[in-house]
């Protein structure tokens, strides 16, 4: 189950974090969640793994309106 889409502060886009955690012997450390579109680093998470982000499809790129 994915987590609630995030919003970028930087350029708007909306977008999921998937967090991997495939990678064997990967110490628990910080790791970037980026925005999929401009790559600025929303936070920072402790993982085994890496985060995958990809953009909010249902939402659209940009957000266009406010509310729900
Ligand atoms: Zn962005």
């Amino acid at each position: 189950m994915l987590e609630k889409p995030l919003k970028c502060p930087n350029c708007g886009t909306h977008f999921f974090v998937d967090e991997v955690l495939n990678v064997q012997e990967h110490p628990k450390e910080a790791m970037p969640v980026e925005c999929p579109n401009c790559h600025h680093i929303y936070e920072k998470r402790i993982t085994n793994g890496y985060f995958m982000t990809f953009e909010d499809r249902e939402h659209g790129k940009y957000d266009k309106q406010t509310g729900e």
